[in-house]
């Protein structure tokens, strides 16, 4: 008997062409984003990873777009926001979604990625967003999906999200 369970995968594919494009598409995704969620941000250096939290950060009104900034050297940042279609069981714990944005890109070693803790950002209000989390085994089994961002001539951008159901 196969242990090897079948994930069923949505996948939706989005192009733009520009960083405010990056951005808008951000704030459609964030609707689609219901805490608890741990995403991989995946994508090359300029892809646009840190350009797409700004538009999430703005939907779930947790920060202005330009308040975002790219965690390389703090690793973490949180952000405090509202659910943008609330469930019951959301309004209860008063709508409120903590935004996570780390970038694991100066991390190496799961010793060193041990002295962050990310599960203890794992709350059920959490929507935690991981810049180079795919270097990480732990991260990627610990992931609900990624958001991958993919470099095409000019400032075009492919720009898949994958969520595991
Ligand atoms: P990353 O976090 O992936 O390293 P950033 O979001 O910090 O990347 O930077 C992306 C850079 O690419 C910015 O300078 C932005 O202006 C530029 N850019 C050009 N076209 C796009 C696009 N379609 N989407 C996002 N960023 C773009
Ligand atoms: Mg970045």
């Amino acid at each position: 008997m196969s242990h090897v369970s079948q994930a069923q995968i949505s996948r939706r594919v989005y192009t733009t062409n520009s960083c405010d494009e990056t951005i808008a598409l951000g704030r459609e995704l964030a609707k689609l984003l219901q805490p608890p969620k741990v995403l991989v941000l995946r994508g090359d250096l300029g892809a646009g990873k840190t350009t797409l939290m700004k538009g999430i950060a703005a939907a779930l009104g947790a920060a202005e777009p330009e308040e975002v900034i790219s965690p390389t050297f703090t690793l973490i940042h949180e952000y405090t926001g509202r659910a943008i279609e609330p469930t019951s069981q959301r309004e209860n714990l008063g709508g409120t979604v903590l935004l996570y944005h780390l970038d694991l890109y100066r991390i190496e070693g799961q010793r060193q990625l041990d002295t962050l803790g990310i599960e203890d950002l794992m709350t059920p209000q959490s929507l935690v967003l991981i810049e180079w989390g795919e270097k990480f085994p732990s991260v990627v089994a610990r992931s609900n999906g990624e958001i991958a961002i993919e470099t095409l001539p000019g400032d075009e951008r492919r720009i898949t999200l994958s969520l595991r159901s």
